[in-house]
This record gives C-alpha cells, sequence and structure tokens, in this order.
C-alpha cells in the first residue's frame, strides 16, 4: 500500500541497511566537541550520550565528560553519580586525575564517562578562586588522553555561559550546537557565537564551530521546516545532513539508563543519530577515513 507511513518505513529500514554498510576509520588526534546552547532543553544531553554511543558502535574509542551538574548524561549512560561518587567535581577542585575518575559505560566497551555529581552545582563558584580557572578541565583532559587515548570526546555542558561551560570551550577543539526545530530556535545563538569568537580571541584560538544538529524536527510542521532551513542558509557548512526527529524512544530510553541507540536501535531517533555520527566521522579532520561499498 502506498500510504505515507508505508513510505516512511520502507525509507527506514533502506536507511538501517545502509547504515550496514558503512565504514568508518578512527584514529590521529583526538577530536574533543563541546555540545554547547545556553538555551535549557534543546537536546544537548540527548545529542551528547546519543552520538558518543553510535561512534562508539562504529569503532570509535569515546569519552563523554558529563560537565552539567545535573548529571543527565551520566545517567543515560548508565554510571554511578551518587553524591559519594569520585567525579569531575574532584578534577575540577581537588586536581584529583581523571583516570580515577572515568567509568565504563555498560553501553559499549568503547564507551567511557567522567560523571558529575550533584557537587559540581558548587564548582561555579568554587572555580573562581582557582589557579588557571578557564584551563582546569583542559589540563587534566590532556594528562588523561596522554595515557588513555581516546579518538572522540564529547563534552555536555550547563545550560548557561559560566566557568564550567567557558572550561569546556578552552579544552575543545569544535563546539557542536544542537537546536531544536521551534520557535525561538535561534534565539541567543548570536549571543552563544560572541562567547565562542571571545574565546577563540582570549583563550582558545583552535576552538571553532564545526558542527550544528537539528534536533526534535517535526516534519509534519511548516513551522519546523522553516527553522530547519534558515538554521541552513546560515551555517550551510555546519549543519549535518541527518535530523533528529522528535521521538518517544528518544526521550524514554534515559529511564532505562540508556542511550536510545543500545534501548531501540532500529528506532527513527536511533537510525538518525546513527547517521549522524556516520557524518561526524566522515568531517574528521584527519585523512585516514575512507567510504566502502
Ligand atoms: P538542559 O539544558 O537542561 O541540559 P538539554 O539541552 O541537555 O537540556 P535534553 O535533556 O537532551 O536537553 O532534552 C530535553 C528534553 O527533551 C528531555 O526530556 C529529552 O528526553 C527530550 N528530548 C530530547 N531530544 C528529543 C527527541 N528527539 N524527541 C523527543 N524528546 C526529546
Ligand atoms: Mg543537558
Amino acid at each position: 500500500m502506498d500510504t505515507p507511513l508505508a513510505r516512511e518505513l520502507a525509507d527506514l529500514s533502506s536507511r538501517r541497511r545502509a547504515l550496514r554498510d558503512v565504514k568508518v576509520t578512527f584514529g590521529g588526534e583526538p577530536r574533543i566537541f563541546t555540545v554547547s546552547n545556553q538555551k535549557g532543553g534543546v537536546g544537548k544531553t540527548t545529542s551528547a550520550v546519543n552520538l558518543a554511543s553510535a561512534l562508539a558502535e562504529l569503532g570509535a574509542q569515546v569519552l563523554v565528560v558529563d560537565l552539567d551538574p545535573q548529571g543527565n548524561a551520566s545517567t543515560a549512560l548508565g554510571v554511578t553519580h551518587s553524591a559519594d561518587t569520585s567525579s569531575i567535581y574532584n578534577v575540577l577542585i581537588d586536581d584529583l586525575p581523571f583516570a580515577e575518575i572515568v567509568q565504563p559505560s555498560p553501553e559499549s566497551p568503547n564507551l567511557f564517562c567522567a560523571p558529575s555529581t550533584i557537587h559540581l552545582a558548587g564548582a561555579e563558584i568554587e572555580l573562581v578562586s582557582q589557579v588557571a580557572r578557564e584551563f582546569r578541565l583542559r589540563r587534566a583532559l590532556e594528562t588523561y588522553l596522554r595515557e588513555s587515548p581516546k579518538d572522540i570526546v564529547i563534552i555536555d555542558c550547563p545550560p548557561s555561559l559560566g566557568l564550567l561551560t567557558i572550561n569546556a570551550f578552552t579544552a575543545a577543539s569544535e563546539v557542536m550546537i544542537p537546536i531544536q526545530c521551534e520557535y525561538y530556535a535561534l534565539e541567543g545563538l548570536s549571543q552563544l557565537l560572541g562567547s565562542i569568537q571571545m574565546i577563540q580571541k582570549h583563550l582558545n584560538p583552535e576552538l571553532h564551530l564545526s558542527t550544528i544538529l537539528l534536533t526534535m524536527y517535526d516534519g509534519r510542521t511548516r513551522l519546523a521546516q522553516q527553522v530547519a532551513d534558515e538554521v541552513r542558509t546560515h551555517f550551510p557548512e555546519q549543519v549535518l545532513d541527518a535530523v533528529i526527529p522528535r521521538s518517544v524512544r528518544v526521550s524514554e530510553a534515559p529511564s532505562f539508563g540508556q542511550t536510545v541507540i543500545a534501548y531501540d536501535g532500529s528506532s527513527a531517533g536511533a537510525v538518525a543519530y546513527r547517521e549522524a555520527a556516520v557524518e561526524i566521522a566522515r568531517r574528521a579532520p584527519h585523512d585516514a577515513q575512507k567510504k566502502e561499498n
């Protein structure tokens, strides 16, 4: 039967088949992303953990750094982050080595998480009086990566532009901005771009906006289409072709301590995140990647 639903399902199964044949390779210097947007609830954490899991599935060694006191990324990756857990707070404030806080995610042998705990809520203030307060994450991460190399590091930021986010901006070279395909999507974006420029100028010349991911897309609304078109017009290089649909499976996965990749890897949301991960891997700034089949 040729109904829109039938077409959608046929499309999804052909996309799944295409993903099965994908080959990407990793190697060289680690790529460090910070997932930032000072707007709350736009899909930062969801994108950080699902892309991390999808990249791990593709064979990358991946570390997620949970820099949000809410600890949502730690929850979704199934790692312990109760108040007495050693966490990124201890790295930033007490100089605890990264290696002592990193936990494997039960989801994949390639996937690791540096958890956050509720103590991180105080770090924003405590960092103010620390030496090299903008570079604490960068230094700790550099030391760790020399001993435990990773292909990809993804830092999940809180929805603010405070010292935690600044630490992420100095540690990373690539900024990824998830944009929700809804009203006011672009509001605050110029402030974020301004902050990135300030960081580039004063703290980290390597930092650049490499990736924009359109999230919570509802193809039935004209508004979603308009937002997507507008973002693509402004940022043709950065916007990924893959678009993450609004999907119940995506939103219910964290309550099982899982990403949607593990929870329902063939659902539309998981397929979209897996496609986004392939694009990110292929945009690697090293020339080792290749496409086969
Ligand atoms: P915060 O600013 O609070 O850190 P955030 O930007 O990290 O938020 P998320 O926590 O990833 O945003 O997402 C906000 C809410 O939207 C969550 O309840 C999440 O489950 C839901 N959500 C995210 N992406 C999708 C999607 N594609 N489909 C349906 N729900 C989604
Ligand atoms: Mg979040």
